[in-house]
């Protein structure tokens, strides 16, 4: 048995690593793990402390799959919800949907006997006031979503505040005693978004894909890269193909390079083959370094240096 994650999901590994050693499913064991990241006022991109969009609320996306079953669920732009992965995982197992958005995937929430909770905590807000605040450039909110949407050139706003604008997201992979495999991510995307944007987390097949016979990846960095390239489901389908799990998740991070795009880009893996070998793979060299892993066998996870594949960057100016 083994759980890999993004670094901060390492506050619910040792939940994780406790329902895999009792004989629990690798998806009991991804949505413990997630929870913990979700409920972590210190982390502020993921569920409760999450930072807000760029109208102060805080608005989250994740989805969780089944590798046995190719079963997936999702749910994205949730308000008022601590935890969309569990939302996500009512999704797959109860519904024959795939997907919620917004409105529909909080009534559903609500169905499910999930508790409202304001999202933002106040360090969260400060932070936010304090970089509105900042933007001296700006005499209102008002005037910088509309400039953000306005401007035929995104760009000219991305380079203004997206190139520092934190980021984040949980990735939590796990395989059990039966060798099933499971997949979760869980995030409150970019701060400072458009409200109803949405990244690659939710999206089965860019930030998240699961396959028992193959392996399965999960991402963070700047989502519409992901989405534009099917990043997860690609180191999947190169393995499916007949590469090497390491070679698999290089060439979909070198896949990467084609797009051009107005941020600065940043794109970071894990991924696990059905046998249990797991690499991460990252574009930077410093923020996403670490993933971490624990086998059924480690006391405690340990953390592993990604492999970088830098970018050509093609920005669009
Ligand atoms: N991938 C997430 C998104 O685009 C953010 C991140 O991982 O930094 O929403």
């Amino acid at each position: 048995m083994l759980l890999i994650g993004s670094g901060n999901a390492e506050v619910g590994f040792a939940e994780g690593m406790e329902i895999l050693r009792r004989g629990g499913s690798a998806l009991d064991a991804v949505e413990a793990v997630i929870h913990h990241v979700e409920s972590n006022p210190e982390d502020h991109s993921v569920g409760y402390g999450g930072l807000p969009n760029i109208l102060g609320e805080v608005e989250l996306d994740a989805s969780i799959m089944d590798g046995k079953t190719l079963a997936a669920g999702a749910v994205c732009a949730v308000h008022n919800y601590e935890h969309p992965i569990s939302i996500a995982r009512g999704v797959m197992e109860r519904l024959p949907h795939v997907m919620l958005a917004g409105r529909g995937a909080e009534r559903f929430a609500r169905e499910l006997g999930m508790k409202k909770r304001n999202l933002l905590s106040d360090e969260a807000r400060a932070i936010y006031k304090a970089k509105i605040s900042d933007s001296q450039r700006y005499d209102t909110m008002r005037e910088l979503v509309m400039r953000a949407t306005n401007d035929p050139e995104i760009a000219a706003t991305a380079e203004e505040y997206g190139d520092e604008t934190p980021h984040g997201t949980t990735n939590v992979i796990a395989l059990d005693g039966a060798g099933n495999l499971a997949s979760g991510v869980s995030t409150s995307g970019w701060a400072w978004k458009y409200p109803g944007r949405v990244g690659d987390s939710p999206i089965i097949g860019a930030g998240n894909y699961c396959d028992n016979r193959y392996g399965a990846c999960a991402c963070t960095g700047y989502g519409e890269m992901a989405m534009r390239s099917s990043t997860a489901h690609s180191v999947v389908l190169y393995m499916k193909m007949g590469m090497g799990l390491r070679q698999a998740a290089r060439q979909a991070m070198k896949d990467l390079r084609a797009l051009a795009v107005p941020f600065p880009p940043g794109m970071n893996l894990v991924a696990m083959d059905r046998l249990g070998h797991h690499v991460g793979f990252t574009t930077e060299t410093d923020r996403w370094a670490d993933y971490v892993y624990q086998t059924g066998n480690m006391q405690a996870p340990k953390r592993k240096k990604r492999t970088v594949v830098p970018l050509e960057r093609r920005i669009i100016t």
